[in-house]
């Protein structure tokens, strides 16, 4: 077992892949056909994973709990998204996903941190002092309450002129995935 393998929090939607709002049916990745990896997110991920990185997945799902898609649906987006990352040497270690929407008080939709802490529990891991790199507040608002260093790409929903409107922003501001992993991992070298 490597124990020094650290893991990195990404979200999905607007981070690997195009935000769904506003192009897809509902808004959500309801089929593979709106499943479409952004620029060099796949060779972001396996940078990581080359530099020793895991990588946890956490993402809203709400979609499902409104009936838009089923979890069968989104088990096989799930599948082929790690198949496509696989032909190309990237991983994510497990992907966590949310299925409500907020009227189904969970404990579990970012903001709110069930997911990272059963990440931090079955994959034997803390979070504190990681990163999360996301693209919408709720993001910022999850990282900020498991002691995680945010990142905001603006590859998603967040544009600049948004985020001087958050009450609480986010540690570090990139342009997409690729640029936020270079950021990462330069700091790792000077460390
Ligand atoms: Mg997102």
């Amino acid at each position: 077992m490597k124990k020094n393998r650290k893991t990195i929090f990404l979200d999905r939607d607007g981070v690997i892949n195009k935000d769904p709002g506003g192009w897809t049916e509902h808004s959500y990745v309801t089929h593979w056909e709106y499943f479409k990896f952004l620029p060099n997110s796949i060779e972001a991920i396996k940078k990581l994973n080359d530099a020793g990185y895991d990588i946890a997945l956490i993402s809203n799902q709400g979609g499902i709990s409104k009936g838009y898609y089923s979890e069968d649906k989104l088990r096989e987006i799930n599948k082929k998204m790690m198949a496509e990352l696989e032909k190309k040497g990237a991983k994510i270690k497990k992907a966590y996903y949310c299925l409500h929407q907020d009227s189904d008080n969970c404990d579990c939709k970012k903001p709110k941190t069930g997911l990272f802490e059963k990440a931090e529990k079955e994959l034997n891991i803390k979070a504190q002092g990681n990163f999360f790199i996301g693209d919408g507040k709720m993001d910022v608002e999850a990282a900020e309450k498991m002691g995680l260093k945010s990142i905001l790409v603006l590859s998603g929903k967040s544009d600049l002129a948004g985020v001087r409107d958050w009450e609480l922003k986010p540690d570090y501001i990139f342009d997409n995935l690729s640029e936020a992993v270079n950021f990462i991992l330069k700091q790792k070298e000077q460390k």
